[in-house]
């Protein structure tokens, strides 16, 4: 039987890492991504250009690409309201986590995306969810997706792998996995076209590629990317 995986895709350097990733390993691939009112919407338009640019790099890639749903969760968005789905600062709250942090956010996508999946015949989820460089984020711990792969698994009556590559890889790491599975065009492709800056910004363009500079999330991007080109 075919191998099928459902990619949750949300335009950002490590989710297009893993799509990568999944390309290589599966017959056929399908996306989902989630627009819940997050102040990056810019990722959402991001996502044609980028999936089909991916799939460009590796022939192989091209016909193991499947459809992409992107599912409306705007109420959940408005009711789970962070500095990402709304007009206030990013910063540390008095939680010790960032204010960009989205209560149950990665629960909420796994749930929606494995009730795609089951619609879809596939039972392999994978998540570019990361531990090691990550903002303190809860619902990014592999322990919490272990706890809610089985929580799937038994709602479900079937078996469901939440699969996560760069779970333990550093951002570097995870610029030398994208060169590693589709060379220096796939690094290129990342760089013009995924989108990561939490403020939405396209306007300015780094050796790393699009954003802000300043916030977290492109401070993170450029971390790794610099230290990534340190050790090539
Ligand atoms: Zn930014």
């Amino acid at each position: 039987m075919a191998s099928a995986a459902l990619v949750l895709f949300s335009a950002g350097q490590d989710s297009a890492t893993c799509l990568a990733w999944a390309l290589d390993r599966f017959d056929r691939v399908e996306t989902i991504g989630f627009a819940y009112g997050q102040r990056h919407a810019v990722e959402l338009t991001q996502r044609p250009a980028l999936r089909h640019a991916i799939a460009a790099a590796n022939p192989l890639w091209g016909d193991r690409l499947g459809g992409d749903l992107v599912v409306d969760l705007g109420g959940y968005g408005a009711l789970a309201e962070s500095a990402l789905t709304a007009d206030r600062a990013i910063e540390i709250a008095e939680s010790g986590l960032p204010t960009t942090f989205v209560p149950a956010r990665n629960l909420v996508f796994l749930t929606v995306a494995a009730a795609h999946a089951y619609r879809r015949g596939i039972d392999v989820l994978v998540g570019g969810m990361c531990e090691t460089d990550y903002s303190g984020y809860p619902d990014c711990r592999r322990e919490t997706l272990d706890a809610q792969e089985r929580a799937l698994a038994l709602g479900l009556d079937r078996p469901v792998s939440i699969v996560t590559p760069l779970m333990h890889l550093t951002k570097a790491q995870t610029w030398a996995l994208a060169q590693e599975l589709g060379g220096r065009a796939l690094v290129d492709v990342i760089i013009e076209q995924s989108h990561t800056c939490y403020e939405g910004d396209r306007s300015l363009r780094h050796d790393w590629g699009y954003g802000c500079g300043s916030c977290p999330a492109c401070v993170l991007r450029a971390q790794g990317f610099h230290a990534w080109q340190a050790s090539d």
